[in-house]
């Protein structure tokens, strides 16, 4: 029988498997899946007890912890609609969200946190620590959501505009992580070191997904530090980790991709990965990590096979699932279980996003190769027109890094009488080079008209939690 709902999933992994651990706290606390689902059903039935009913939502906002996964384990067995936040949103980030989200409860372990909600949602909000010590309702029925019921409603980074709510169904989850689990052979002897954000659906939808989707365990830490990822790599008690390219970077400049080695799987997405980092990580680690492409909207999209040859600089070919095409302009649509009904609130962002015949907009440009992989060359917004042509930033970017005095670069159109845009390239530098050096270096791999007019120096770039580079800000 197909499983209805993640509850469903879940309560069938915990019946089927002995006892076992499934997290490992922080602090190095074990949790095994007796406790997760004892501890989840009696905070699931205070949730109920408290007045919370089926289709609330609740805001999640606590730093990483076993406690921030048993709230959100329990929020779904009660049916409600788990909000996560960025616990590193300032006020009026938060105001942003809560005023669109207007959730019934809050759990947060911050009590200035607690009284932004209050005052943003505009309804009296239950505000909730992340323990959940609540009076239990013996009778309250859990794990009964429906496949098409909501079950998080995410907010989308805001990389190119205001965060747009997501409502990701039970339907959209199971069929995203069923997807991947298949392709990736994900089994119940997997451990994943989880170092990502569990507010963002890349650490929270994909990787706590699925370790509960297949009965598997999760390392948490409560954040990235190259040091204690090659050391928990090496010890060999993890077989999968998930990071951003921003990770990848760090590994490789701290000459630690070679801890890798003992990982069954490897994986990276959320922004592209310079083919170049891959190929670096690729020969100390033993294998090429593995590049996958997906969004919010639509969670994992496509991904370079387990088994098969990947290709760097490529995302792959297409989850089981899910269908891609590209339009006449190269927008990459798609269309499948995974993919979201229409946005929150924002019918102005459902007309934008969804063609007549139903497909979904990425908003992402992209190619195929001889062989069907997809190579994603930006996205529409960033698209850079300088007299006439079109400059895809990742391209110019990726000439760039690969000189060996620039660390990073991110490359942005700015408004030019003579070009309409100009070709602007921002670098982070390790050393002395000029620009007549950067645009040369640049010129022996592209087109003239792709070289950088302009070079802008900073010691930085600005990336929002995932490592995203903020070209607005930069524009
Ligand atoms: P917003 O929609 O608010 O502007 P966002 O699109 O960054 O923010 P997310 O849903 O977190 O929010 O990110 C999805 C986007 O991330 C994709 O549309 C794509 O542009 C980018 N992305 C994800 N994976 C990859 C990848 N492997 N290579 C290139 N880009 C990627
Ligand atoms: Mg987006």
């Amino acid at each position: 029988l197909a499983d209805r709902s993640l509850p469903g999933r879940w309560v069938r992994q915990w019946a089927a498997g002995p006892d076992r651990a499934q997290i490992t706290d922080v602090d190095g606390t074990e949790i095994s899946t007796l406790q997760l689902e004892e501890r989840t059903r009696r905070a699931a039935q205070g949730l109920i007890g408290a007045g919370l009913v089926p289709g609330d939502r609740v805001v999640l906002s606590a730093p990483t912890s076993a406690g921030f996964v048993q709230a959100y384990v329990a929020a779904l067995r009660a049916g409600l609609v788990v909000v996560p936040m960025n616990t590193g949103y300032t006020r009026s980030e938060v105001e942003a969200v809560v005023s669109d989200a207007r959730p019934a409860a809050a759990i947060v372990d911050s009590d200035e946190r607690a009284g932004w909600i209050r005052e943003a949602a505009g309804r009296p909000v239950e505000v909730l620590g992340p323990e959940l010590r609540l009076p239990e309702a013996p009778d309250a029925v859990l794990d009964a959501a429906a496949a098409e019921d909501m079950a998080l409603l995410v907010y989308t980074s805001g990389t190119t505009g205001r965060p747009k709510g997501v409502p990701l169904t039970h339907a959209n989850l199971l069929a995203s992580i069923t997807g991947v689990g298949r392709a990736w052979r994900w089994t119940a002897e997997d451990r994943l070191l989880l170092t990502l954000p569990l507010f963002h659906v890349h650490g929270l939808g994909v990787g706590v997904n699925g370790v509960l989707a297949h009965g598997a365990a999760m390392d948490l830490r409560a954040g990235f530090d190259v040091a204690d990822v090659a050391a928990r790599a090496r010890s060999g008690r993890v077989s999968l980790f998930f990071g951003v390219p921003a990770m990848y970077h760090r590994i490789a400049d701290a000459g630690a991709a070679d801890a890798l080695r003992a990982l069954r799987l490897v994986v990276s997405g959320s922004a592209p990965l310079p083919a170049t980092l891959a190929t670096a990580i690729g020969d100390a680690a033993g294998q090429l990590p593995l590049e996958r492409y997906g969004m919010t909207e639509t969670m994992m999209l496509t991904g370079n096979p387990y088994d098969g040859p990947r290709r760097p600089g490529t995302v792959g070919v297409p989850f089981p699932g899910v269908e891609v095409r590209l339009a006449a302009d190269g927008e990459i649509q798609v269309r499948g279980p995974n993919v979201i009904g229409a946005y929150f609130n924002r019918p102005d962002a459902d007309a934008e996003a969804f063609t007549d015949d139903g497909w979904f907009r990425t908003g992402d440009l992209g190619e195929h190769d001889a062989d069907g992989y997809l190579r994603i060359s930006g996205r529409s917004k960033d698209l850079v027109i300088t007299g006439g042509f079109n400059v895809h930033p990742v391209e110019v970017e990726d000439a760039l890094v690969s000189h060996p005095a620039v660390v990073e670069a991110a490359v942005v159109g700015r408004p030019s009488e003579a070009w309409g845009e100009e070709v602007t390239a921002v670098v982070v530098l390790e050393g002395p080079v000029s620009d007549a050096d950067l645009r040369t270096h640049v010129a022996q791999r592209l087109a003239a008209y792709k070289v950088p007019k302009r070079f802008e120096r900073v010691d930085r770039l600005p990336r929002n939690a995932l490592g995203k580079v903020l070209r607005q800000s930069l524009r």
